[in-house]
């Protein structure tokens, strides 16, 4: 058996140059994240806002907490003073909301647009068309408590390697018409390019992602509830 430190390093040893690896800790418990810690770790990614505010009391403070689920509006408060990405924004209710909070916080908080791009009704986000429309009207400025950094999608859960490749493209190419398109506005930090999960990980890195989600494969499979 390999310790999920070591898993982490044989990950980053296979990752292209510049792609960065959010260690997905949902239902692990803080002696985990804290080992892997220990190994260098610094990034890691959790999707309930009451275990991520837990886990943030007890680990140590320089972690950089991504929150990469789906974030119900009233729930933004708990997490605002200290997250440090949040991926999934997917209305722009959610999206004022959490420069609401920022502003509260005296910060402003990095986030990135969440496109659905896979086959699958039940997950969240943007259609491709509605979230090019919204960041080219421009509506987003407004909100100067947070900063837009990019794309965040999840490809459908197929063993079909052609339609996943096929969804990570959509979304790289989202991405650059985004970029190219909104070039009168302030959008500075548009970098980011979020996919990409145990199963699919090499696939998206092949497909544009500079930043992957990489829960079971590190820290095995989780226990729910
Ligand atoms: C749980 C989760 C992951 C990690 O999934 P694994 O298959 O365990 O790597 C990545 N992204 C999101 C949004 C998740 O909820």
């Amino acid at each position: 058996m390999t310790s999920p430190k070591e898993r982490i390093s044989e990950i980053k040893r296979t990752l292209p140059e510049g792609v960065r690896l959010v260690a997905v800790s949902k239902f692990h418990p803080a002696s985990m994240i804290q080992e892997a810690y220990d190994g260098g770790q610094r990034i890691f990614g959790e999707s309930h806002v009451q275990e991520l505010v837990q886990k943030y009391e007890v680990l140590p403070k320089d972690i950089e907490w991504h929150f990469i689920g789906h974030l119900q509006t009233n729930k933004v408060k708990y997490i605002a003073p200290f997250v440090s990405l949040i991926h999934a924004v997917d209305s722009e209710r959610l999206l004022k909301e959490i420069d609401k909070q920022a502003k509260r916080c005296g910060r402003v908080i990095p986030v990135l647009m969440q496109v659905h791009v896979a086959q699958e009704e039940t997950k969240f986000g943007f259609l491709p068309d509605e979230l090019l429309a919204f960041m080219q009207s421009g509506v987003w400025q407004q909100y100067e408590n947070v900063s837009i950094e990019g794309l965040m999608c999840m490809a459908t859960n197929t063993d079909n390697e052609t339609q996943i490749a096929s969804e990570f493209e959509q979304a790289k190419e989202l991405f650059e018409t985004i970029k190219l398109s909104t070039v009168n506005y302030q959008l500075l930090a548009w970098n980011t390019r979020s996919w990409g999960m145990s199963d699919d990980y090499p696939i998206a890195v092949l497909h544009g992602s500079n930043m992957v989600r990489i829960g079971s494969l590190i820290f095995g499979e989780r226990v729910y509830g």
